[in-house]
C-alpha cells in the first residue's frame, strides 16, 4: 500500500495545486486534454479539477477503448455470437455497448448466443483447448496496451495447433486519434475544440514509448507529458504542461518515468509488428473513419482472423441521434451538457457508449461528479438542499 499512499496523498495535491494556481496566474486561460479513459476516470474521482483554478481546465479526450467502438462492429459481434457454432469471448464492459437499434451483446446472450465474459486473452485461448468442437472467437479491443497480449495468444494458439481460435481484431492506435482531434472540424454551433496541451497515455506509453508523439508535438505546437493514473500523477502533469505553455515549449516530457521510457517495450513491440498491420481505415465513435488508425491480422496470420474466417463486412450504424458521446470524445462538450444525462441515460441504461465503462467520461461524471455538478448549482441558486 506504500505507493498508493504516496501517490494520493492529499496535502501534496494541495501543493502542487498552489504551484499551478500560482504559475498559472498570467491572465490567460489553459486548456488541457486528458487523453485516456484512466485519467479521466481518475480526474472524476478525486476531484482534481476541483483543486484547479478558473483558468486551468480539463476536456475528456476519446482514450477509452469501449467508447470509441463503432455500433457497425458490435453488429457484427452479435451477428458472430449468434452462430450456433461460435463462442464469443468478450471484456464485461462490451457486453453493455449500444449498438443498432439498441440491441447490446447483453441481450443477444439473453436470446440465446453464448458469449463468455473473459479477462484476458489467455482465458479464450483455454476455452479454445478445452472445447475443440466450438468455434472460439476473442473479440479484441483496445489501444497499444492491450495489443501485445492479443499477438501473444494468436502466436499461442499457432504453436498449440489450435484449429478452433480466431481474433476479431479491434485494437485502435493512439497518435492517429490525437491528430484527429488536433484536425477535427469544428463541431455544433460552431464550437471549436481548443487543446493547449496533452497529458498524454499512461499505459499505452509503457508499450509505445514517449517517441511516437514527438511528430505531433512539433507539427502542431503542443505540448505532451505522459503521466501516469494516480492522481499525484495527474496534477504533477498539470503543473508541468502549464511550465511547458509559459516557456512557450511544446515539448514530449514523460512525468510516469516509473514506466515509460522514450522507447517503450521493444519485445511487446516486436510482437504486435509480428501479428498485425495498419488497416487502410478504420471508424471511431465520434471521430469517424481515421486512416491507419487500427490494426488487423497480417494474411500470415490470416486463419486466426475472425474477420477473414467468418467474411465479416462491417455496415457502418448510426448512434442515438439524442447521444452526445460523438462530440465529448472530441472534447466539445462535458458529460453533463448531454439532455439524456442521469435522465434516460445512466449506467444501468446506458445511451451511449461513454456511460459504459468506468474509464468514460460519462460514467466516470455520472459516478463521482454529478454529486459536485448539484453542489455548484445548490451554491450558485443560494439553497442548501
Ligand atoms: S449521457 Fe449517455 S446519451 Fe449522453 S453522451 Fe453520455 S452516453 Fe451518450
Amino acid at each position: 500500500m506504500k505507493h498508493i499512499d504516496e501517490y494520493r496523498n492529499g496535502a501534496l495535491a494541495r501543493d502542487m495545486a498552489a504551484q499551478i494556481a500560482h504559475n498559472a496566474a498570467t491572465g490567460r486561460h489553459y486548456q488541457f486534454m486528458e487523453f485516456c479513459g484512466g485519467h479521466t476516470h481518475a480526474i472524476s474521482r478525486y476531484g482534481i479539477e476541483d483543486l484547479l483554478p478558473a483558468n486551468v481546465q480539463m476536456v475528456h479526450g476519446p482514450g477509452c477503448p469501449v467508447c470509441v467502438l463503432p455500433a457497425g462492429r458490435i453488429d457484427d459481434a452479435i451477428k458472430l455470437a449468434m452462430r450456433p457454432e461460435v463462442t464469443l469471448c468478450t471484456y464485461a464492459d462490451v457486453m453493455r455497448v449500444p449498438a443498432s437499434g439498441g440491441a447490446t451483446l447483453l441481450r443477444a446472450s439473453a436470446a440465446g448466443a453464448d458469449i463468455r465474459m473473459v479477462y484476458s486473452t489467455l482465458d479464450a485461448l483455454r476455452i479454445a483447448e478445452s472445447e475443440p468442437n466450438r468455434e472460439i472467437v476473442f473479440l479484441a479491443i483496445g489501444f497499444e496496451t492491450t495489443t501485445p497480449p492479443t499477438a501473444l495468444a494468436i502466436r499461442a494458439a499457432r504453436r498449440q495447433g489450435l484449429r478452433n481460435f480466431s481474433v476479431f481484431c479491434n485494437h485502435v492506435l493512439t497518435p492517429p486519434a490525437i491528430r484527429a482531434i488536433l484536425e477535427s472540424p469544428p463541431g455544433p454551433n460552431g464550437v471549436e475544440i481548443r487543446v493547449d496541451g496533452f497529458i498524454g497515455p499512461a499505459h499505452v506509453s509503457t508499450v509505445t514509448g514517449t517517441r511516437p508523439y514527438d511528430g505531433l508535438a512539433a507539427e502542431f505546437k503542443k505540448p505532451v507529458v505522459v503521466a501516469g493514473f494516480e492522481p499525484l500523477d495527474v496534477v504533477h502533469a498539470i503543473l508541468m504542461l502549464v511550465h511547458q505553455i509559459n516557456e512557450d515549449r511544446h515539448d514530449v516530457e514523460n512525468q510516469y518515468t516509473r514506466f515509460v521510457t522514450a522507447e517503450g517495450n521493444r519485445i511487446a513491440q516486436q510482437e504486435m509488428a509480428e501479428v498485425f498491420e495498419h488497416r487502410p481505415s478504420f471508424e471511431w465513435r465520434g471521430l469517424g473513419e481515421l486512416p491507419l488508425s487500427a490494426l488487423r491480422l497480417r494474411t500470415e496470420y490470416a486463419e486466426f482472423d475472425a474477420e477473414y474466417r467468418f467474411g465479416i463486412t462491417t455496415i457502418p450504424a448510426a448512434d442515438n441521434p439524442a447521444c452526445e458521446c460523438g462530440t465529448i470524445l472530441r472534447g466539445l462538450k462535458k458529460p453533463a451538457e448531454c439532455k439524456l444525462f442521469g435522465t434516460l441515460c445512466s449506467p444501468e441504461t446506458p445511451m451511449g457508449s461513454c456511460m459504459v465503462s468506468p474509464e468514460g467520461a460519462c460514467a466516470a461524471h455520472w459516478t463521482y461528479g454529478r454529486f459536485r455538478d448539484r453542489q455548484g448549482r445548490r451554491q450558485k441558486e443560494g439553497t442548501s438542499f
